[in-house]
């Protein structure tokens, strides 16, 4: 088998979508799976589209996710350079040929013969509009005017070079995860592949590289289907066919109601994160939270992403990263479209955060809540609070309780549960507590047992009252551990707290 060497090719045109990342991530997997190569390659022709930091986002985005990249721009390698802006001599061969061998021609036409041609084809009744076979005749190109003026035309340098698609074809995609497409060559149009400043569009550049840097398979997203068929015509041009790397087009990310392609857009409206790390838009100055900065942790992400379009057909849904290179395979990616479901993600947060050691979000406590508590009480609160959180930041948004008092109070707990019965057993656990030094979770118990007993009411009437004085809260972690994280002295100063302000309902 030929030895597998994938490639992601970004453009550097703003901030890389999530959809981005799983295409890297597939690649990357079926690298791994096969100790091959995986190339970074950025694909910056179009100089009119360049967003200036793109690039670096892209590289800090993978790496964040722990993708590695073996070649490339970051890291160089046997094809250097790996940015296409660099590599501009390189392509007008590739185009000479294809002119030499009549597959391709160079064109003239300026933006209002092009609009003109167009209005033209339409007012016909024509549905093809296209540059190409059925119009080509009919403008200003090296195939319509004289060797003279083409001359002229191209020593002024203001033209195109555009493919010559053949008429009455059926060309063949063979896509590993569509199976076999066929396209007829009347619905393709003549794609230009060099522009008037001598850039190669992405079509030329992207077969070019794919083929100099002997890529094995394009694993690419969806969107690029269409450009296939004439990927395969430049290859058989080019005479490469023989090298022609195998497609596998991924599935559309949608919305997580099913309904449409996933957007920005729709992500902002939904409240969700659609870029991997916050990006500022350094045109707008608008600022995009990644899915970093909103707590999700990269394995988790990484995880949701792998199963957006790719199932390992089992029941299994937790993976590591290792365990997603040895069960992946091409064959298990769906056609159909994946629907980004946003609670699946967070649902997997969880999971990876209740698998977190305590002693690493313990430290993350402490160096991001801002609370200035000890390595001891941090541990503890995380062990109350993590099977709670979705992300890292719950454990102490939610547990704000255990840093400062409740300054309010569950309204609807205190008109149901604050009652002279509560504030009895309250008082007389405030004594009890007093009278001791310390507390731990099984005598904070005890002491509110007997509390209770001494004034003949049932500990379980009066629990809820206790949770909001000492909380705030209707609901939460464990009481009596969360008294023993507050200790003895904040404990009695919160109840009496309570017992002064707290209304009893007449
Ligand atoms: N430069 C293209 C992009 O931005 C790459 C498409 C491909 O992988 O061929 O998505």
């Amino acid at each position: 088998m030929r030895d597998v060497r994938v490639r992601f090719a970004p453009s550097p045109t703003g901030a890389l979508h999530i959809g981005g990342v799983r295409t890297a991530l597939y690649n990357y997997l079926l690298a791994r799976q096969n100790n091959g190569t995986m190339i970074l390659r950025i694909e910056d022709t179009d100089q009119g589209r360049f967003v200036p930091g793109a690039e670096e986002y892209i590289l800090n985005s993978l790496a964040w996710v722990g993708i590695k990249i073996d070649e490339g721009v970051s890291v160089g390698g046997p094809h250097a350079p790996y940015r296409q802006s660099e590599r501009k001599a390189l392509y007008k061969q590739y185009a000479q040929k294809l002119i030499d061998d009549g597959n391709a021609y160079y064109a003239f036409d300026t933006e209002a013969e092009l609009d003109a041609m167009r209005d033209k084809l339409k007012a016909a009744g024509n549905d093809n509009q296209q540059y190409g076979m059925h119009s080509r005749m009919q403008m200003k190109n090296s195939l319509t005017l004289s060797a003279d003026e083409t001359k002229k035309l191209i020593e002024s340098g203001a033209y195109v070079i555009r493919l010559k698609v053949p008429a009455g074809e059926q060309i063949q995609v063979n896509d590993l995860i569509r199976g076999l497409v066929t396209v007829d060559s009347s619905q393709i149009d003549d794609k230009v592949l060099m522009k008037s400043d001598g850039m190669p569009t992405y079509h030329l550049a992207n077969v070019v590289d794919d083929y100099l840097m002997n890529i094995s398979h394009v694993i690419r997203g969806e969107e690029w289907l269409p450009s296939a068929p004439l990927h395969v015509l430049l290859y058989r041009f080019l005479g490469w066919e023989k090298n022609m790397p195998q497609f596998a087009h991924l599935p559309l990310l949608l919305k997580p109601d099913g309904n449409g392609k996933l957007s920005k857009r729709a992500a902002d409206q939904m409240g969700f994160p659609i870029f991997p790390l916050t990006w500022k838009d350094p045109a707008t100055g608008e600022v995009a939270k990644g899915f970093k900065e909103s707590g999700y942790l990269p394995e988790a992400l990484i995880n949701f992403l792998a199963f957006l379009g790719w199932n390992p057909g089992t029941e299994q849904e937790i993976f590591s990263l290792n365990e997603l290179i040895n069960a992946f395979s091409i064959e298990r990616i769906n056609k159909a479209g994946a629907k980004f479901d946003i609670q699946k993600a967070q649902w997997f947060n969880q999971q990876y955060i209740k698998a977190t050691p305590n002693d690493v979000l313990a430290s993350q406590l402490l160096k991001e809540s801002g609370q200035s508590v000890s390595m001891e009480t941090a541990l503890k609160i995380v062990s109350i609070m993590k099977e709670r959180a979705t992300f890292p930041q719950d454990i102490w948004e939610q547990g704000a309780f255990l840093f400062s008092a409740p300054q309010v109070f569950d309204d609807s707990v205190v008109s149901k549960k604050w009652n002279d019965e509560a504030v009895k057993v309250i008082t007389a656990y405030k004594n009890a507590l007093s009278g001791v030094t310390t507390i731990d979770a099984t005598s904070a118990k005890s002491l509110l047992e007997s509390a209770a007993a001494s004034v003949n009411i049932g500990v379980g009437k009066i629990m809820q009252a206790l949770r909001v004085a000492v909380t705030g809260n209707g609901s939460g972690p464990d009481l009596m551990i969360t008294m023993e994280i507050l200790g003895k002295d904040e404990v009695i100063r919160r109840l009496d707290y309570a017992v002064n302000t707290l209304k009893v309902k007449a």
